[in-house]
C-alpha cells in the first residue's frame, strides 16, 4: 500500500500554476516541461494532468495518454537536438528512487559516448532551460 496522492507536491504546484516552469506543450490530459536538474541536455518531463502519485495508483487511462504524450515529446527531442538516442525512465516510491509525488516521465535525448549526469544533481541555468524548452516547442510544430 503507497501513501496517498498529496496536492501540494511540486509538481501539483506547476499544474496549478503556483510556481513557474519551462514549459514545452500542454493538452487536455498531459503536461510536458524541463527537468531543472537534467541528466543530459534537453532532459524533460511529461506529467498527467490528474492526480496520480505513481505508475502504482494510476488508472489505465492515465498511463496511456501519459504515454502517448511521452511519444509525442521523445520524438520532437530526438529532432530538436539531433540525437542518437532516447533515455525514458519512471520511478516509484523512494525505493524505486521516486523523489516527487507526482507521476512523471522522464525524457532524455542521449548521444554517442556521453554519460547521463547523477539524478538531481546540479541545477541547470534557467536561460539554457528556455532555450531548450523553445527548441522542442518548435521541433513539435
Ligand atoms: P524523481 O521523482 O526521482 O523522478 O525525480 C524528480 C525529478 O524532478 C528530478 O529529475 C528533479 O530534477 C525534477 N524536479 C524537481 N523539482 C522540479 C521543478 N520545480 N521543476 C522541474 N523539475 C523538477
Amino acid at each position: 500500500m503507497t501513501d496517498a496522492y498529496d496536492n501540494d507536491n511540486i509538481f501539483a504546484k506547476i499544474l496549478r500554476g503556483e510556481i513557474p516552469c519551462h514549459k514545452i506543450y500542454e493538452d487536455e490530459h498531459t503536461f510536458a516541461f524541463m527537468d531543472i536538474m537534467p541528466r543530459g541536455d534537453g532532459h524533460c518531463l511529461v506529467i498527467p494532468k490528474m492526480p496520480a502519485r505513481n505508475l502504482l495508483d494510476a488508472d489505465i487511462e492515465t498511463l496511456g495518454v501519459v504515454q502517448a504524450t511521452v511519444k509525442k515529446i521523445g520524438t520532437a527531442v530526438m529532432k530538436a537536438f539531433s540525437a542518437d538516442g532516447l533515455t525514458v525512465q519512471q520511478f516509484n516510491e523512494p525505493a524505486g528512487g521516486q523523489v516527487v509525488f507526482h507521476l512523471h516521465v522522464h525524457v532524455i535525448p542521449r548521444f554517442d559516448g556521453v554519460k547521463l549526469r547523477p539524478h538531481t544533481g546540479d541545477m541547470e541555468k534557467p536561460e539554457i532551460l528556455a532555450e531548450n524548452a523553445e527548441k522542442i516547442s518548435a521541433a513539435l510544430k
